[in-house]
């Protein structure tokens, strides 16, 4: 498989994961990081850049309260990635959950000037499942135009990157296979028990991150009460759920879609099973790309880059001259 040498990579990596909210992101980077040489850094982004108030004062994902990895200065500097390697000699792969598409692009650039590789991994819902996990929240406005507009930006920015859907990651060991086969790691059939690691994650979903503290701890307790408040849905019973992987949304219920949001929806959905971890034609289509498409897909990548940087920054003035904290 093209471009997937394990010897011609470097030896240090960082795997940038993306997705929309809900996707299963946090579970991914856990899995992925359940490794002795990886290193789960969760939503290390949203340290570094905080855009909600619990960013500014994060808990470690590990529960214990003598941690100091996110404590440290260095930590909370876009050097975090190197400070987290020094920290950490025997690591040598770092998953990053952030998702933001400027995070993911900055620090690639950054990683790349020290000499560190990168690789990024989509993980993505099809639209009823996402429509789905945000009903359960009541987040149900906007939905379509998050979900493409996502995966659009996602696609214009980077060219190189392997998808894996939800719903495979959680009922096909073949999917996580494929995916660890492609990024260089090892896989085994207890890979996804990732609670069987200490497990550092910063932020990141909570139906993801309570497995890895034990039953009837209090921060347990703490996510169980939270995700119950959260939800919209009666949660099923703790003794069922503990420590498994399962798929939340099963239900057929789906958003009714006009054909122009069908046919732009197939689009995404078809570019995305393209670039699917199994896929074996999914590499060679992209070093198959032709200088003209390549310089194209660099200009428009260039642009969505700025127009995000330009929302985010418009939002983050507002929100300062309203003098509002999220
Ligand atoms: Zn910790």
């Amino acid at each position: 498989m093209a471009g997937q040498d394990l010897q011609a990579k470097p030896s240090r990596f960082v795997t940038f994961i993306g997705g929309t909210a809900y996707s299963g992101s946090t579970l991914l980077d856990m899995i992925l990081a359940n490794d002795q040489s990886g290193f789960s850094c969760g939503e290390v982004g949203a340290y570094v850049y905080p855009f909600r108030r619990h960013h500014k004062s994060p808990t470690c994902g590990c529960g214990e309260p003598d941690c100091g990895i996110w404590r440290d200065p260095r930590a909370a500097t876009v050097d975090v990635h190197r400070y987290l390697f020094d920290r950490f000699p025997d690591v040598s792969f770092l998953v990053d959950s952030s998702k933001s598409i400027e995070w993911i692009s900055q620090q690639q650039q950054r990683l790349d000037e020290l000499g560190i590789g990168s690789r990024n991994v989509l993980i993505w819902k099809t639209p009823q499942e996402y429509f789905q996990s945000r009903c359960k929240r009541s987040e149900q406005r906007g939905w379509l135009k998050s979900w493409l507009s996502y995966h659009r930006s996602y696609m214009a920015v980077f060219n190189s990157f392997t998808a894996i859907r939800y719903s495979d990651l959680v009922s096909s060991p073949a999917s996580l296979e494929a995916l660890c086969s492609r990024l260089g790691i090892a896989c085994w059939p207890g890979k996804t028990q990732y609670w069987d690691k200490r497990q550092h994650t910063l932020f990141g979903n909570s139906s993801a991150k309570i497995h890895l503290y034990p039953r009837d701890s209090s921060p347990h307790d703490r996510m169980h009460d939270e995700l119950s408040q959260l939800s919209t849905q009666p949660s099923l019973p703790r003794s069922e759920t503990f420590r498994s992987i399962y798929q939340e949304n099963r239900s057929d219920a789906g958003p009714d879609l006009s054909a122009n949001e069908a046919r732009a929806v197939r689009e995404v959905v078809e570019s995305l099973e393209r670039r699917d971890a199994r896929a074996t034609s999914a590499q060679d289509a992209l070093d198959g790309a032709g200088p003209v498409e390549a310089g194209r897909q660099q200009l428009v990548g260039k642009l969505v880059l700025l127009e995000l940087y330009l929302k985010r920054y418009a939002r983050n003035r507002l929100f300062e001259i309203a003098g509002m904290e999220r």
